[in-house]
């Protein structure tokens, strides 16, 4: 009987599909994605108070902008992309989404994350490329995929625009942990480089990531990118590092000359 009984169970696993990988509530339709439709409808957009008007930079008042609306840094021109964009907060149930499809690895994810990437999409700009935010190959190996890249492919393929792959990372980045600011910089400036620069010359540029963390790795990005000649690059990712919630700034906003509280530890 019970062996009866474990075969109509392992047959009804198989009919039927698990339950959802977030809430574990049954999933009701047979799909590849395992996380139930309300789960994928729960993360809600970034909401600010202000943004920067020229790096999109939220913050919690109006205070750090000037009567332009630009933050510190976009006021004293230490940024090199052009603005940044994202769906939301990383926390909650973006951030529990994220996880599944980067860490747990759920690759069909990344359809319906792409959609949130496409409701984050700036509607008064245009782009020529997309480049996905590469991954240094070995972290690549380890991982077994860009999280990056297969967000970028269906969102190049949605706008009908080119998905190009010409950053490079060149070396394993070393830890942030210890290194002087200008050690740091360093540390970051030599880690993109860009292949057939001519493509990139003139062009303008959208970067993809899953997370927006510090800043700092999108940074040294966009200075490769605009080294090659790059017109514009901007970066769309589904969530950012809301420091707010801590009372601070976010980290670029922090790093002033001489400044300690610039903490990159762990790159994104
Ligand atoms: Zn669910
Ligand atoms: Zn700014």
């Amino acid at each position: 009987m019970s062996a009866v009984r474990n075969l109509s169970g392992a047959l009804f696993n198989l009919v039927f599909p698990d339950d959802c990988r977030i809430c574990e509530q049954p999933l009701e339709n047979v799909s590849r994605i395992p996380v139930c439709p309300s789960c994928l409808s729960l993360p809600q957009p970034l909401q600010a108070e202000s943004f920067c008007r020229a790096c999109r930079t939220p913050f919690v008042d109006s205070y750090p902008l000037d009567e332009y609306d630009l933050c510190t840094v976009c006021r004293e021109r230490q940024v090199n992309f052009d603005a940044t964009y994202s769906f939301g907060s990383y926390e909650g149930p973006l951030r529990n989404l994220i996880h599944l499809f980067k860490y747990a690895k759920v690759e069909t994810l990344a359809l319906p994350l792409t959609r949130f990437l496409i409701r984050a999409m700036p509607l008064d700009q245009r782009f020529d490329l997309v480049i996905a935010m590469p991954m240094h190959w070995r972290k690549r190996w380890e991982r077994g995929f860009n999280q990056a890249a297969l967000l970028a492919q269906p969102l190049a393929k949605h706008y009908g625009l080119k998905l190009a792959t010409n950053l490079r990372r060149k070396r394993y980045t070393k830890s942030q942990a210890g290194l002087t600011e200008a050690q740091r910089q360093q540390n970051l400036k030599n880690s993109f480089c860009v292949r057939r620069a001519g493509q990139i010359a003139g062009k303008r540029v959208l970067l993809v990531d899953d997370v927006l963390t510090t800043g700092a790795t999108l940074r040294a990005a966009a200075s490769a990118l605009k080294s090659a000649g790059a017109a514009h690059v901007s970066a769309l990712t589904l969530a950012r590092v809301d420091r707010r919630t801590f009372g601070g700034r976010f980290a670029f906003e922090e790093r002033r000359p001489g400044s300690t509280a610039f903490v990159a530890g762990g790159v994104n």
